[in-house]
């Protein structure tokens, strides 16, 4: 394979994870132009491009050294760590990206009590997941036999081909349509940035280090909200309490009000009604919560 002076970043073409990665990788400052095919996208500042793909074979591309990293569900890089032990073992979470939240569970039939694995012991379970289910059916002592489908797991019960489904759940609409009910959870999954656990020595590995620290920023900023309020100095306590995320306020003193300060805050997550409800009754006034456009350490 001809060396590489440019990162490759392997992306979902076409589905749920798609418009979120795009938009991740814009706030990180990437800018792409799309090939005719739209297979390809070449970045215009930074050397980063990118290769849309089907999100089974993100791994695979990556673990080849075809791709540097990808953004990939949790549920796919597991899954394909543990079909293919000898390529996946130096392969990585580099980062959870806070996007495409599922869960893989085990369903059974809505009519059928839950309680707990060993009844699951001797049934046949449907799934797109050999991997992961074969794992937890062998951590929980079960023996049961796993029965594997490309797609339209969830019909299996209902056609006689299987007992139980093991498939992805967000809603739980499509399992209620199917009959079926979530026994329990076998992976909590969200889109991950995927990358070989040591990354290259070379210019990539500066560039995906960099790519790393503005991540970091996106993520934390997302995540983040600016409060602004006054408040009578004997109620900071209570109201320091109410902050999410617990920050260490900044204060300022107010001009002709020595019991007043205003206080501004870096609140990890959102700020609900609720909560500032609960500060204007400790005393606060005057509140602001403003989004964080940019932040770096
Ligand atoms: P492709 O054509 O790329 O193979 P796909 O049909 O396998 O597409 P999508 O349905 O777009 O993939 O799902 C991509 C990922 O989105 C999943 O692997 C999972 O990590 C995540 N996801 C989030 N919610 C759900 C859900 N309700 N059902 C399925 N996947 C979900
Ligand atoms: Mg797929």
């Amino acid at each position: 394979m001809k060396p590489r002076d440019r990162l490759r970043i392997a992306m979902q073409k076409s589905g749920r994870l798609t418009d979120p990665a795009q938009e991740l990788l814009a706030r990180c400052g990437l800018k792409f132009r799309q090939s005719r095919d739209k297979l390809f996208c070449f970045g215009e500042g930074e050397p980063v491009d990118l290769l849309l793909v089907r999100d089974d074979d993100i791994p695979g591309l990556i673990a080849e050294g075809v791709c540097d990293l990808g953004i990939v569900g949790r549920n796919v890089l597991r899954e394909f760590q543990l079909t293919n032990p000898d390529t996946g073992a130096g392969m990585d979470e580099l980062r959870p990206l806070g996007f495409g939240h599922c869960r893989l569970s085990i369903a059974v039939p809505q009519e059928d009590a839950y309680d707990g694995p060993a009844q699951l012991q001797g049934q046949r379970i449907a799934t797109s997941y050999p991997g992961l289910l074969g794992e937890w059916l062998r951590s929980h002592g079960v023996d049961a036999k796993v029965v594997m489908l490309a797609g339209s797991v969830e019909i299996a019960p209902r056609l006689g081909t299987a007992d139980a489904i093991c498939d992805l759940v967000s809603s739980g609409a499509t399992l209620v349509a199917n009959q079926l009910r979530e026994a329990v959870v076998v992976v909590e999954s969200e889109a991950v940035l995927a990358g070989r656990r040591e990354l290259p020595l070379d210019e990539r590995g500066e560039i995906a280090e960099l790519l790393l620290r503005r991540l970091d920023g996106v993520i934390q900023v997302r995540d983040s909200r600016l409060i602004l309020m006054q408040a009578p100095r004997d109620a900071l306590a209570a109201i320091t309490r109410l902050l999410p995320g617990l920050p260490i306020p900044t204060l300022t003193p107010v001009d002709g009000a020595p019991d007043q300060v205003v206080l501004q805050a870096l609140c990890a997550g959102s700020v609900s009604w609720r909560q500032l409800e609960d500060m204007k009754r400790a005393g606060a006034r005057d509140m602001l919560v403003l989004p964080v456009e940019k932040m770096l350490a």
